[in-house]
């Protein structure tokens, strides 16, 4: 057996969704829309799939949606993107992830990763025979430390993944904070993995700027989206990259033995509503940043440290300040027993050095949803 896999842990995400089934509790755990996702993106799906989307397509993508993609980042971004030899759909991010890490590479290469993580980033390091390096970033403002950054890098060092707008930690980067992280691959030739499914959801009127776009990193980036989020249908499983053609050209080569290919119904679904109208964007934001506004305003009253949320369907609470006594981990465990309510420990995106006092939400649930989850909370600060 694989010791890679082996030794893992279920992820918390399916950990706590579970817990949530079993336990009959609010999840506002794993991070999913209660809301259905727009109609007439699941109507275009529908019909595919009833009129004729349901062969293999294309290893790389329908061409339709290859373009559309191309598109809409040429509108949002400014950033121009041959379809045909710079973009490929995938099944989901997680995929375009894990062929990135496996194409790309090489065993004894360094990747640097920033603290808190996404889970699936290491595992696949490793089976790469890649060496993660950790960066720690730190409540409350989670920003990428140069210093740290630097006195990571060795002579090994090749990649450096970087996830913009950041799950779990709900910020956005800013344009400097970006830049010196451009900088930096550029001195040691690094290649940057951005993982950019949060692309979207970004609050009062923030600006997502794909690292991709800042200068001298065109050819030295990889740019992963997922329709997942950008639509609100986390099940769907539509990723795509974007990257210079001689680096798509390899992560063409590990996709194809992956999964090789990705729902065609879905694919035309997605193709269409990529080039939506600005205001289905608009609307979607400000209506997600209402719910944030709601959970976050309602446990800052019941008592909670708030992290303002930047992006996501996160919002997190620093546990230090209330001298609970308590791990993250601990609390969360409480919470889904005692009180009925899954969130996530924030200590599960940490491979090492762990930040043990932050707790995610989502709230990207209906009003009754989040009220019902904020009187049990109260409850439970309250005990
Ligand atoms: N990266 C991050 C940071 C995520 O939050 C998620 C999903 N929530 C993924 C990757 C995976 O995306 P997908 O569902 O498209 O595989
Ligand atoms: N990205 C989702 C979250 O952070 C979970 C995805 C998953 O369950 N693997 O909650």
């Amino acid at each position: 057996m694989n010791r890679i896999f082996a030794d893992l842990p279920n992820t918390i995400f399916d950990v706590m969704s579970q817990a949530a089934r079993d336990l009959n509790a609010i999840n506002l755990g794993q991070g999913f829309p209660e809301d259905p996702g727009p109609l007439d993106v699941r109507e275009k799906a529908a019909d595919a799939v009833l009129n004729g989307y349901n062969q293999y397509p294309s290893m790389m993508g329908i061409p339709e949606l290859r373009q559309a993609v191309a598109k809409h980042y040429a509108h949002w971004h400014g950033l121009q993107l041959d379809a045909m030899s710079e973009v490929m759909i995938t099944s989901g991010a997680t995929e375009a992830l894990t062929g990135a890490i496996l194409g790309l590479v090489e065993p004894g290469d360094e990747v640097l990763l920033f603290q808190p993580m996404y889970d699936s980033y290491v595992p696949i390091i490793r089976l790469a025979g890649g060496i993660p390096k950790f960066i720690r970033l730190e409540p409350p403002h989670w920003l990428l430390p140069e210093e740290a950054v630097r006195k990571a890098i060795t002579p090994k060092t090749k990649y450096v993944i970087l996830n913009n707008p950041l799950n779990p930690a709900a910020v956005v980067y800013p344009r400097q904070n970006l830049e010196m992280l451009a900088r930096i691959c550029q001195e040691f030739d690094l290649t940057a993995i951005c993982d950019e499914v949060w692309e979207h959801v970004v609050f009062d009127g923030r600006e997502h700027v794909p690292l991709i776009t800042l200068p001298g990193m065109r050819e030295r980036t990889v740019k992963i989206g997922s329709a997942g989020k950008i639509f609100g249908l986390t099940g769907w499983k539509i990723g795509f990259v974007c990257a210079a053609p001689k680096i798509l050209r390899v992560l063409t080569k590990a996709h194809q033995f992956i999964t090789f290919t990705t729902a065609p119904n879905l694919q035309v679904a997605v193709a269409y509503g990529l080039g939506k109208a600005d205001d289905y964007f608009t609307t979607m934001r400000s209506d997600l940043a209402r719910s944030r506004d709601r959970l976050s305003d309602g446990l800052s009253k019941i008592g909670f440290p708030v992290l303002k949320s930047q992006g996501t369907y996160f919002v997190n609470v620093d546990l230090a300040p209330l001298g609970l006594n308590e791990t993250d981990e601990a609390f969360c465990r409480r919470l889904v027993h005692d009180f009925k309510v899954a969130a996530i420990p924030v200590s599960a995106f940490y491979e090492e050095d762990h930040v043990t006092s932050v707790v995610r939400f989502c709230f990207s649930k209906k009003d009754a949803t989040l009220d019902s989850a904020l009187e049990r909370l109260s409850k439970a600060l309250h005990a």
